[in-house]
């Protein structure tokens, strides 16, 4: 069996559920898992949520949410932006909670259920990417009223920056408690109104029914230089050396010989490449893996199924443990450090680490 896997620790999923709980009380949890949990797999991350204290579950698309259903997962689910009308009537099927903004939607959606459903009206407050603008929320709202099989059960809105523009996210927050106020101004309750994602529960705190929750949840934050909650990172990455040899002073392993050895080396092969979700930029950022407790930094290019790693003088052999992103003794490599090193966040590195890599999942 192929020895790179992925191993996660539903433990520290639980332990960062009860984190957010207890900041964001008296306010529920809608632990989101879109992208299979940010690359940690769906179905036991949303199980570890839901037992840790989540209410509800959050994806982005209906095939995501029917993969928590067919997995007997009965908890409430929200869609966070509208399928394609075609897909109205899957609604009814997987009994999921539909996120709506545009009235063309609401219309087919009213006509497609078969029995009374929940929608969240998603209002635009300054994020720009799907929602309702502003001044159409009453509209909206009062087309959702009339319509036979649907009601209002939450408004809510996205933050754009929450992690670095405070004022900016206050005005974010006033705009949707106006367009709640003109809601219930007309008579309509808006249900749940809820905003902050995990850097709005952990940075800008709003007055808020619910939190969605994503990157927190899987140990992560949003700006690695404010950690101020205690998160457990709950992804390791690991393998095995498959191949050594001692190459001399200049030799140049992988595609574009990129990089002569300084001095003889042992250089060890692992069989992890990008096709698994290691970027490529990793090996000419300085990027390094943990073998033996020790960091050791790549000898060459990743490539697609395998990654050389120079050793330096240390005695490696075939079968030794690698670990690429996580904890070996008291050295620690993060998805925040290999974010920095190719100039992205640790949201996509995370949903990086690829289907081909098996999980498997501890407390
Ligand atoms: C992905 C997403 C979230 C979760 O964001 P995090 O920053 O990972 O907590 C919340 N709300 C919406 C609408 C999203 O698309």
């Amino acid at each position: 069996m192929r020895p790179s896997r992925v191993e996660i620790d539903l433990s520290a999923v639980a332990h960062n559920v009860g984190v957010f709980l207890e900041r964001i009380e008296p306010a529920g949890l809608i632990a989101v898992v879109k992208a299979n949990a940010y690359g940690h797999g769906d179905v036991p991350v949303a199980g570890a949520a839901l037992d840790a204290g989540a209410s509800w579950l959050a994806v982005a698309m209906v095939e995501e949410a029917a993969r928590l259903r067919e997995a007997g997962i009965d908890a409430p689910i929200l869609l966070l932006s509208e399928p394609p009308a075609d897909d109205a009537s899957e609604i009814s099927r997987w009994d999921l909670i539909p996120s709506v903004y545009r009235p063309e939607f609401v219309e087919a959606l009213s006509v497609s259920v078969d029995r009374p459903t929940a929608v969240h009206l998603l209002i635009d407050t300054g994020m720009h990417r799907v929602g309702a603008a502003p001044v159409r929320a009453v509209g909206l709202a009062q087309q959702i009223a009339a319509s036979g099989n649907l009601h209002l059960g939450g408004v809510w809105s996205h933050f754009a920056v929450a992690e670095e523009d405070e004022e900016f996210s206050r005005l974010q927050r006033d705009v949707l408690s106006e367009a709640v106020a003109a809601i219930e101004a007309e008579g309509i309750d808006p249900g749940i109104v809820h905003l902050p994602n995990t850097a709005g529960a952990l940075y800008i705190r709003p007055e808020s029914a619910m939190a969605r929750v994503g990157l927190g949840l899987y140990g992560l934050h949003p700006d690695p230089s404010r950690p101020i909650a205690d998160l457990q990172p709950a992804m390791r990455v690991v393998s095995r050396v498959s191949f050594t040899q001692r190459l001399p002073a200049g030799a140049r392993p992988s595609y574009g010989r990129r990089r002569p050895l300084s001095a003889e080396s042992n250089v060890a092969t692992v069989p992890i490449g990008y096709a698994d979700g290691v970027p490529r930029l990793l090996s000419q950022r300085g990027g390094e893996v943990l073998i033996g407790g020790r960091r050791h930094p790549f000898a060459g290019t990743v490539t697609m199924d395998q990654i050389v790693i120079d050793c330096d003088d240390d005695d490696v052999v075939v079968g030794d443990e690698v670990v690429l992103i996580g904890r070996q003794g008291s050295e620690e490599i993060t998805a925040d450090e290999w974010a920095e090193r190719t100039d992205t966040i640790s949201w996509e590195i995370v949903c990086g680490i690829g289907d081909r890599l098996p999980r498997s999942y501890h407390r």
